[in-house]
């Protein structure tokens, strides 16, 4: 079995990137499979290497070891960072291109957010379906001197899948979010195209990740669908919340790794995370390693947990 771990290196993690971090993890090692470090460093005005180098210091003092991956990696799946993995975008692309769903935009809102993943506050919006040409097929960008994107018509149709915390789901992409964007007008890769490709390439099997994307997934499954790929199984976890019930943030300095360094042990913050997690009854201070034998997916409680 294969995890990863895919930190977009923005800022310092906070509690909750490490939460997702750690469930991921437990899951891995409590079955003996590897664990990938995936650099999402898709967005050039917003990742840098400093964060990334930042995220690898911060996992390694939290006892959370990787096996492949991370900044200066080579490896039979690398390279590890998104940044240098655009052959493999440009081969999908092609691929998508000639199933002839895919169309050139020149609306720019959605596009600006494209790179990012869809996290539930960043306010969604479901493409209006603007530049789809009448008919569709392959239609590659008849007038190159001016730059579009790159999207992908999406059918009228549910897509289901069952998350492993969360259970059934059922997403119609065409009122979820529409036609989404493969490549920005800038050339930047849109998120979902990279994490496809990605997971897909690298072998990942199971996908832990913040239930704010668990709706991505259904993007993410039709890809693999006509890219002739196997999803991998999703398992969403619930975010972390501080005290005024807002999801924790980067921009909160409160809760990131810079400051709980300073006032705490490794072990405390894990035994913080495993109560948050539903898996130990009180916070005692304990290590990543021993967390194992009371780690299972049944234990876990779904409901957003409020740090205090
Ligand atoms: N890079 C994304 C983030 O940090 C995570 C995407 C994923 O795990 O699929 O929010």
């Amino acid at each position: 079995m294969t995890g990863r771990f895919a930190p977009s290196p923005s800022g310092r993690m906070h509690l909750g990137n490490v939460f997702t971090a750690l469930i991921s993890w437990l899951s891995v090692r409590k079955h003996g499979g590897k664990w990938i470090l995936r650099i999402e460093d898709l967005d050039p005005q917003r990742s840098r290497l400093d964060y990334a180098r930042q995220i690898e210091d911060d996992l390694q003092w939290l006892g959370l070891n990787w096996d492949e991956g991370g900044v200066d990696a080579i490896g039979e799946n690398g390279p590890y960072m998104q940044s240098q993995r655009n052959d493999l975008y440009e081969e999908a692309l092609e691929k998508l291109i000639l199933t002839g769903l895919t169309y050139p935009c020149s609306c720019t809102r959605a596009d600006i957010m494209a790179t990012q993943a869809p996290h539930e506050s960043d306010g969604r919006v479901v493409y209006a379906g603007t530049c789809r040409p009448k008919k569709l097929g392959g239609m590659r960008d008849s007038n190159p001197e001016q730059v579009r994107a790159t999207r992908l018509f999406v059918p009228d149709e549910e897509i289901v899948f069952t998350d492993r915390l969360f259970g059934p789901q059922s997403v119609n992409l065409s009122t979820h979010c529409g036609d989404f964007i493969l490549r920005r007008a800038d050339g930047a890769w849109a998120y979902q195209l990279a994490v496809v490709v990605d997971d897909a390439l690298m072998g990942i099997r199971e996908v832990v990740r913040g239930c704010d994307l668990l709706l991505s997934s259904a993007q993410q499954i039709y890809l693999y669908r006509l890219l002739g790929l196997e999803p991998p199984e999703f398992a969403h976890v619930p975010l972390l919340c501080n005290e005024a019930r807002q999801r924790l943030s980067k921009r909160d300095k409160s809760l990131d790794m810079g400051t709980l360094r300073k006032e705490y042990t490794p072990s405390q913050i894990v035994g913080w995370l495993g109560y948050y997690a539903g898996i130990m009854p009180e916070p005692f201070p304990i290590s990543a390693e021993g967390l194992l034998p009371l780690f299972s997916w049944s234990a876990l409680r779904k409901e957003t947990a409020v740090v205090n």
